[in-house]
């Protein structure tokens, strides 16, 4: 140890400035002696401490003075009673010197060594002059024999400290503001990756990895580490959450904005000129990449765990930076515009992507080339589908969370003639759509569902087109009737909302668990109300009817144009037309129109030949979307429902046993008064929720 500024003999005139003002003049008991301060002697009177004092020594150290170096033999412990130090240990493995901790007046460092007669386990360096007591081994001893108190003091230091060590597994902590990052460093780990496990890399020697982690208990974290860089070993050392926060926020993100805005550039270099499809896309996406929504867009599953080695390529092409970027902001952007579907669609010059909002298809991106290939293969790592099958269409599954929302993507892959589509349909979990006040806007429709889902047993189906909303409107009706008083089962392929208090099933074929068995196994664990998420094959079918008969209440989708289309696909399906009379309680159709801004939208008067067409009267007024900013110059925003509702009413059950035609039963139902999509449509129109092109594109008008 180099030699301090100065050393002194202990006596009472041993004072800092900051407690001199506590020091009596004359010596009294209920007067504090700095001495107290210290956890180790704060059960000893102030002439106690007076004792003690005389056995210590000052030392007074300047500003960036070693007082304690790791690995020395340890003979006293110090006790600061002005000025500040930081503990420092060195990494082995890396050379890469740690702040443990800082310490200040009133702490003591050093007793470890005394106590245990071992090499220092850290250095102790001066951040400012700083004034130590120093006690020596031979003194301390003497103390303890003194001072049984003290024993006990020491007791409680030492256990704290076991707890403490326990709590981080003997794994140190290290600060982070305190050390110099490498951007190739921190570039080895995906930054979602970092976001996921809150952990940073701090050095890469050898091999060896330094990793920082808010938890370094979190075993699928290193796992996953090792499978992006293969064969490395990780060094784990503690980082508090709030570190980690700040570092990511801060010295990260501006590390990382130099390397970016490089990669990134050469991505948008590399756009070819079919940007005037999608102008300013490509920079509101790059935006993206460093927004909050990115940053709050974290991976639930890990990748797929397969069999890499023989994949390098394209795994190597998949773990690039810039391409996780793009993946993640393809989903987070489709989510911030509330799309429904991502189209990824390799082209011969280019790669298209394309989201479905509100029901239509819009490019939003055309991507170089050479991307293709790293994209296609993250997307489906992330999905966990094998990414070297590239020749048979798969499907899988992403889990994110955003902005604290479970969001799950259904993803399938085609090969395609360019390269393989992907195809992702976002299913929000978190049902804030849900609820039918919300979807059926028509209050006597509305009081008619819920007539419907409050009968006790039966079958409701809900028809209509793909992307139609009818799995909302059933699992809205579920919230409604759902009760702790009965039980709820669905089976659902795939599972779209997490829905409380109901029993889910996800369908899986593979293993032949398809919905006529999860249903028959339904039947046996004495349900009350069953949704089957599609009604497709007659197995399906009956045992649905066979429920429904015997006192469940039954709610299924079908795929037909119009409520009482769905008796004569039954009846495809080689359900006796009495069965189907007496098992059903209601049908429904459905669709789904684009809904006019209400920021926009201008009312005209309709000329006579449209009025006839729509089924309003002559001279309505109508209205369309005029486009402003709210809407991004659609006119339109949001969607609404057109439903058509038929009750089975003793009248259409009869036609219905006797296998009548679908459009007599149709007319049959108009005459007692149903609503079907055109008359519901023409409500809409006359309201001002949408407009007659709209409505031209999802119902078919002409009889
Ligand atoms: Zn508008």
């Amino acid at each position: 140890m180099a030699s301090p500024a100065s050393t002194n003999s202990m006596d009472a005139s041993f004072a800092t400035p900051d407690v001199s003002s506590a020091q009596p003049a004359a010596a009294g008991p209920r007067v504090e002696h700095f001495l107290q301060r210290i956890k180790l002697f704060s059960t000893l009177s102030y002439d106690e401490c007076q004792q003690v004092l005389k056995r210590m020594k000052r030392r007074d150290f300047p500003p960036q003075h070693v007082i304690v170096r790791e690995g020395a033999p340890g003979k006293s412990m110090f006790f600061i009673t002005a000025g500040a130090v930081e503990i420092r240990k060195k990494d082995p493995n890396t050379g890469i010197d740690f702040l443990l901790s800082e310490m200040g007046p009133g702490q003591n460092f050093g007793e470890m060594s005394l106590l245990t007669g071992k090499p220092r386990t850290a250095s102790v360096t001066t951040i400012q002059a700083t004034t130590c007591a120093i006690l020596e081994q031979k003194d301390f001893h003497d103390l303890l024999m003194q001072f049984p108190s003290m024993g006990l003091s020491l007791t409680t230091i030492l256990a704290e400290r076991l707890e403490q060590s326990n709590l981080q597994g003997g794994i140190e902590f290290i600060n982070l503001a305190k050390l110099q990052f490498d951007p190739r460093v921190l570039a080895l780990v995906p930054q979602i990756m970092m976001l996921q496990h809150k952990v940073i890399p701090v050095a890469y020697i050898n091999n060896r990895l330094t990793l920082a982690m808010v938890n370094p208990n979190n075993i699928l974290a290193l796992d996953d580490l090792r499978r992006i860089i293969k064969g490395v070993m990780i060094e784990p050392v503690i980082t508090t959450e709030d570190d980690f926060r700040k570092f990511m926020s801060t010295t990260y993100a501006q590390l990382m904005k130099k390397n970016e805005t490089e990669t990134a550039a050469a991505v948008v270099a590399a756009v070819p000129s079919r940007t005037e499809t999608a102008p300013s896309t490509s920079i509101e996406d790059l935006d993206m990449l460093q927004s909050e929504l990115i940053r709050d867009l974290t991976m639930t599953e890990s990748t797929n765990e397969g069999d890499f080695e023989t994949k390098q390529d394209l795994m190597h092409a998949s773990e690039d930076a810039p391409i996780i970027r793009l993946g993640n902001s393809l989903l987070g952007l489709a989510i911030k515009r509330g799309a429904s579907d991502i189209h990824v669609e390799p082209m011969e010059k280019d790669v298209l992507v394309r989201y479905r909002i509100d029901g239509v298809l819009q490019t939003v991106q055309s991507l170089p080339k050479k991307v293709q290939m790293g994209l296609t293969s993250r997307l489906k790592i992330i999905s966990k589908l094998d990414i070297s099958e590239k020749r048979m269409p798969q499907d899988g599954r992403i889990s994110v969370f955003m902005e604290g929302k479970p969001i799950d993507f259904r993803v399938s892959t085609i090969p395609c003639k360019w390269g393989e589509k992907v195809c992702m349909r976002i299913l929000d979990k978190s049902n804030t759509s849900l609820g039918l006040e919300k979807l059926i806007t028509h209050e006597p429709t509305l009081r008619l569902v819920r007539e419907l889902i409050n009968l006790p047993y039966g079958i409701m189906y809900v028809t209509g087109p793909t992307g139609s909303g009818k799995t909302t409107t059933l699992y809205s009706a579920l919230t409604e009737i759902n009760d702790p008083g009965i039980n709820i089962s669905t089976a659902e392929d795939p599972i779209e909302y997490d829905l409380a208090g109901i029993n889910q099933v996800q369908a899986n074929k593979d293993i032949g668990l398809d919905f006529s068995r999860i249903l028959r196994a339904f039947l046996r664990q004495d349900p009350d109300v069953i949704l089957v998420g599609e009604t497709r094959d007659k197995e399906t079918a009956h045992i649905s009817v066979e429920a429904a008969l015997t006192g469940h209440l039954v709610f299924t989708t079908l795929h037909t144009n119009s409520a009482a289309g769905a008796f004569s696909r039954l009846n495809e399906m080689g359900i006796e037309p009495f069965l189907v009379s007496s098992s059903t309680i209601g049908l429904m159709a459905q669709r789904l129109a684009r809904r006019l801004c209400k920021n926009c939208k201008e009312s005209y008067q309709a000329d006579d030949a449209t009025c006839d067409y729509m089924s309003v009267p002559r001279g309505s007024t109508l209205f369309k979307g005029k486009g402003c900013d709210q809407c991004s110059g659609k006119g339109v925003r949001g969607r609404i429902g057109i439903y058509e509702v038929m009750k089975m009413v003793p009248e259409l059950r009869q036609m219905v046993a006797k296998g009548a035609l679908t459009e007599d039963i149709h007319n049959k139902a108009l005459q007692l008064g149903m609503l079907d999509l055109k008359k519901y449509a023409a409500i809409l129109l006359l309201n001002g929720d949408t407009s007659v092109e709209e409505v031209l594109q999802v119902v078919s008008v002409q009889e």
